[in-house]
């Protein structure tokens, strides 16, 4: 069986990182991708653990060497995938996850048509605002600029191959576990 590649994707706050959390830890084959970004590390987040944290300027040069089998702007600050990163976890035999947002998923899509792309869905627009509040770690200018992301991320939702309602995390892994034949 060749090795296969999971995109995740899920408006912030929706428990995206709790079920990703979970799902490795049921599936040991599978690994987690580590992104590169230009944001700065949050409290307790490690470079090459969480992201790689690297300058823009660096990003730029990746994004003209073509390292990146996909990249995308996300609240002022760049993401992408290095697809030497996916190549080497793929090369042995390993299950790759991606956890990005819609625009880098929908490039990983028209790039590996084979690609699994799964949208986490909140149970509702309220709920996740109430959750992204409860974070307290982002101003409420950059919470707002994610709610404003988050019409699109459901409009590109629709080109996914599943979407899942994390109504419960159980749930929501349960249902994942079923998509990829666990
Ligand atoms: P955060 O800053 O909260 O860690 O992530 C913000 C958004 O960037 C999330 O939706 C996350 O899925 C997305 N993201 C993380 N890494 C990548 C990446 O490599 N590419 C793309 N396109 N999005 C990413």
């Amino acid at each position: 069986m060749s090795a296969k590649l999971l995109v995740i994707s899920g408006s912030s706050g929706v428990g995206k990182g709790t079920v990703i959390k979970s799902l490795l830890a049921k599936c040991p084959n599978l690994n987690l991708s580590i992104s590169c970004t230009t944001r700065n590390p949050r409290p307790g987040e490690e470079n090459g653990v969480n992201y790689f944290f690297i300058t823009r300027d660096d990003f730029k040069k990746g994004i003209e060497n073509n390292d990146f089998v996909e990249w995308a702007e996300f609240s002022g600050n760049l993401y992408g995938t290095r697809q030497s990163y996916i190549n080497e976890c793929l090369s042995d035999d390993k299950n790759v996850l991606l956890e990005i947002e819609t625009q880098g998923a929908l490039q990983i899509k028209q790039k590996i048509p084979d690609a699994v792309l799964i949208f986490i869905a909140p149970p509702s627009l309220e709920e996740l605002e109430a959750r992204l509040r409860g974070r307290h770690t982002e101003s409420e200018e950059a919470i707002q600029k994610r709610l404003d992301f988050v019409k699109l991320e459901i409009e590109n939702s629709k080109k996914y191959d599943y979407v899942v309602v994390n109504d419960t995390v159980d749930n929501a892994v349960n249902q994942i576990l079923k998509i990829i034949g666990v």
